[in-house]
């Protein structure tokens, strides 16, 4: 950036913008829309069930089967908007070169240059949370936004791969054993078998190879000043994008001791639509620190 704008921004900083006014506090609640409790007279047939709720349902039934048939669903958490911006950069960077049908350059400097963003008439809605790659099976709907695909070949050489775009401020290096070693990771793995399962429903072209474009904030950056361009005086401070290859083909895909592929999608649909007719309480799954907290405090 050069010194003379670095200057202006230091010493007339821009105005702080007004003080927003929160009117209204919002109190947690029951679920009250019958159509999104399983069970109920109005809920929709095959009922949904979104990615984010069958890996709820993997880490812990109780708490899926409370949301999803009796409505009560975890106290929310404020969005991660800056991660939301990298992704939406990500996406419109890679949407140029879906349109020009080339490859963009993080796919170029990693030996994917044979590659290309998917162009396809359902790429938006595939894409769009709430909507999404939609799949009937085992009497539900199972539903997931994926954040991109890649195709390579053409006609019968054609093959899709599931992207998903991260960001992360890690000193450590970020790879694929990280991957299947870090339990928060481990959940990265597992969202990608389900949007490969997903497409691959629908009679798509989908490899078990699928790739992560990691956005990784630098930690030794010194200012919010001292990146970007002169266009953008405050760019967002980042080390050079990785990208991370997974195969779940492969047997050493083994997230939290379980083998993670294609079969176990398939298992835990069965199992999610096992849960949601349960007529009892499920048990709680072993490691959520909430309901031993609230266990705890209900002895007092
Ligand atoms: S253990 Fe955790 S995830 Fe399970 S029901 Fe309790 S709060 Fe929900």
């Amino acid at each position: 950036m050069c010194t003379s704008l670095l200057n202006e921004i230091v010493h007339n900083p821009p105005p702080i913008s007004n003080f927003m006014v929160t009117t209204e506090r919002k109190k947690w609640n029951l679920r009250s829309r019958e159509s999104s409790m399983y069970g109920t007279e109005k809920a929709k047939d095959p009922f949904p069930i979104s990615r984010s709720k069958l890996e709820q349902c993997h880490s812990c039934r109780r708490c899926f089967w409370l949301d999803r048939v009796k409505g009560i669903g975890k106290p929310g958490i404020p969005g991660f908007l800056l991660n939301t911006l990298v992704d939406t950069l990500l996406k419109r960077e890679f949407d140029a070169h879906r349109e020009a049908g080339t490859p963009h350059p993080y796919m170029v400097q990693n030996g994917l240059g044979h590659m290309v963003p998917l162009d396809h008439p359902m790429m938006d809605e595939w894409r769009e949370n709430f909507k999404g790659v939609r799949a009937p099976k085992h009497g539900l709907m199972l539903t997931g936004a994926v954040d991109d695909i890649w195709k390579s070949g053409e006609g019968d050489t054609e093959e899709w791969y599931v992207v998903d775009y991260k960001s992360t401020a890690s000193n450590a290096e970020i790879t694929a054993e990280l991957f299947l070693e870090d339990i928060y990771k481990g959940g990265y793995v597992r969202q990608m078998a389900i949007y490969q399962w997903l497409l691959r429903e629908l009679g798509h072209p989908v490899s078990t190879r699928g790739f992560f474009v990691y956005e990784n904030g630098n930690n030794d950056a010194e200012s919010l000043l001292g990146e970007g361009t002169d266009e953008s005086v405050r760019g967002i401070p980042l080390k050079p994008a990785l990208v991370i290859e997974i195969d779940i083909a492969n047997d050493d895909v083994i997230i939290e001791g379980e083998r993670i592929d294609l079969d176990w999608v398939e298992n835990l649909v069965i199992s999610a639509k096992n849960c949601l007719d349960t007529d009892s309480v499920p048990d709680a799954g072993e490691f959520c620190e909430h309901c031993a907290y609230v266990e705890a405090r209900s002895k007092f």
